[in-house]
């Protein structure tokens, strides 16, 4: 016989056990499978099927590409993402573990940079490849959604297998240009990571078209698809060359970072960053081709105040301030420390940054990290300042391209680490004077009047105008001063 007390607990034990069984189900993760099927329709058009298991439903539905608004299709190769053939059907997925399924014929290739990124599984039955990925709702909702993939025939595509990239490219491009883009790709990436950390987005597709494929893009398009696939297609013209598709590939590439959700901010934050590192890493990776480029296409760009090489001139000019500042309170921090801060602090959250905030109470917050933060606060608004005077006193008298120029040599003295033979000094007398190296010697004159004194005139300066404002503009004019020794020297264009 069992003993009352044995019996009663063992009672409350399987009462437990039930009680634990009929909460698991609940608790467990969902699941929901999503399976596509691309396919070529005989008039050359992209068929996508597709299958959703959820919540014990089952849709089925088909999609044709040149059907919705989505261009890259034409027979034999394109480019779709989730969101193109899913969206409907997004709010059923709601906090579900999501398995993605895409099953090709034989003489198809598919890729996808999310394949590189989860456990993959392909699968081969006699007519099919399937490839299998399973993404939690997080991932599925702020990355996978809006991520490429590219189908094409065997006989249209060919996939270069990098180690931890793939490139896709149609027959028609010629293999040396393939061999450069990998070996562009492949120095490029090891530097972004280096500047901007690891990004959920961070490309590890390039997809190469030749000038006849994607009617719909003209000739040189350049973009990304959600930051993780970088698309090019080749000019016909040969007039376009190397240094003009790096520079391009490096600023598609710097959307792995420039994009929804990691940095979504306005047009200066988002296209400026991704313009102002694509231009550091190609001078440091490829100066000749940097020169080649900026000769032909920046200058050019510059004099017609284009607004992504505005846009990146502004982070160039940050980046002197910053540098400076670092400098000033005997400190170690640049530009890419600012904007890896950013992306830990606004955290994959989407939330748009616009160049006020990005110049604003953001870059507070960051200096008052290294500095007290009235310090902090008297130094943002002093280069916030700057910038008003860098856009208002620029624009209307000096000439743009002298703008860039200026800001330009003095940010590769910064990028090279040359900056601490660069030292901006103001002398409080009724002249303000800056030096660098004691070899330049640059003046601005201070309007006063007979009756003020020199202690009195530096009040004022003290007062009105913080030194540190003057960054941006003395920056310009060092850089001016030693572009001019260097143009005499002919050691710049
Ligand atoms: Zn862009």
């Amino acid at each position: 016989m069992i003993p009352v007390k044995a019996a009663a607990f063992m009672f409350l034990f399987f009462l437990v056990i039930a009680i634990i069984a009929s909460i698991t189900p609940c608790s467990a993760a969902k699941y929901a499978e999503i399976t596509l099927e691309p396919t070529f329709l005989s008039d050359g058009r992209l068929k996508v099927k597709v299958k959703l298991r959820v919540n014990g439903n089952i849709f089925e539905d088909s999609m044709i590409l040149s059907e919705t608004k989505f261009c890259p299709r034409e027979y034999g190769y394109a480019v779709f993402t989730l969101r193109h053939v899913l969206e409907k059907y997004y709010s059923k997925l709601y906090k579900h573990t999501i398995k993605i399924a895409v099953n090709v014929p034989k003489d198809y290739i598919v890729i996808s940079p999310i394949f590189y990124r989860y456990d993959l599984d392909i699968s081969y039955s006699n007519e099919y490849t399937k490839y299998e990925v399973e993404v939690d709702y997080s991932d599925f909702s702020k990355f996978v959604f809006y991520e490429a993939y590219i189908v094409g025939l065997a006989e249209v595509i060919s996939i270069y297998d990098g180690e931890l990239f793939k490139v896709a490219f149609t027959n028609d491009v010629p293999k040396s240009f393939v061999e450069n883009i990998i070996d562009a790709y492949s120095k490029g990436i090891k530097m972004l990571i280096n500047y901007l950390g690891h990004s959920p987005l961070q490309p590890r597709v390039v997809i190469i078209s030749g000038p006849n494929h994607h009617k719909l893009y003209p000739e040189g398009h350049a973009g990304t698809f959600a930051g993780s696939t970088v698309y090019l297609k080749l000019f016909s013209s040969e007039a376009y060359g190397l240094e003009w598709y790096v520079k391009n590939l490096y600023h598609e590439m710097a959307h792995g970072w420039f994009t929804w959700p990691i940095i979504y901010g306005d047009f200066v934050v988002k296209e400026g960053g991704a313009e102002y590192v694509s231009w550091i890493i190609t001078r440091i990776l490829y100066p000749d081709l940097f020169r080649k480029y900026d000769i032909n296409n920046i200058k050019y760009r510059v004099k017609n105040k284009e607004d992504y090489a505005t846009a990146a001139i502004k982070y160039m000019a940050l980046n002197c301030s910053l540098v400076h500042v670092s400098e000033k309170y005997g400190k170690s921090f640049n530009i890419f420390d600012y904007i890896r801060y950013i992306i830990d602090k606004y955290h994959y959250s989407g939330k748009e940054i616009n160049w006020d905030d990005f110049i604003g109470s953001n870059l507070r917050e960051f200096l008052a990290e290294h500095v007290s933060s009235s310090e902090a606060s008297k130094l943002q608004s002093a280069i916030a300042y700057g910038f008003l005077n860098l856009d208002i006193k620029y624009y209307g008298t000096w000439k743009y391209f002298d703008q860039y120029q200026l800001i330009k040599r003095i940010d590769e003295f910064l990028m090279e680490g040359a900056y601490e033979t660069v030292t901006v000094t103001i002398t409080e007398t009724a002249t303000v004077t800056t030096t660098v190296t004691d070899t330049v010697t640059v003046t601005r004159t201070y309007t006063t009047t007979t009756t003020e004194t020199v202690t009195k005139i530096q009040e004022r300066i003290e007062k009105e105008i913080h030194p540190i404002t003057y960054v941006v503009s003395i920056s310009a004019i060092i850089a001016l001063t030693i572009s001019i020794i260097m143009l005499k020297e002919n050691k710049l264009d």
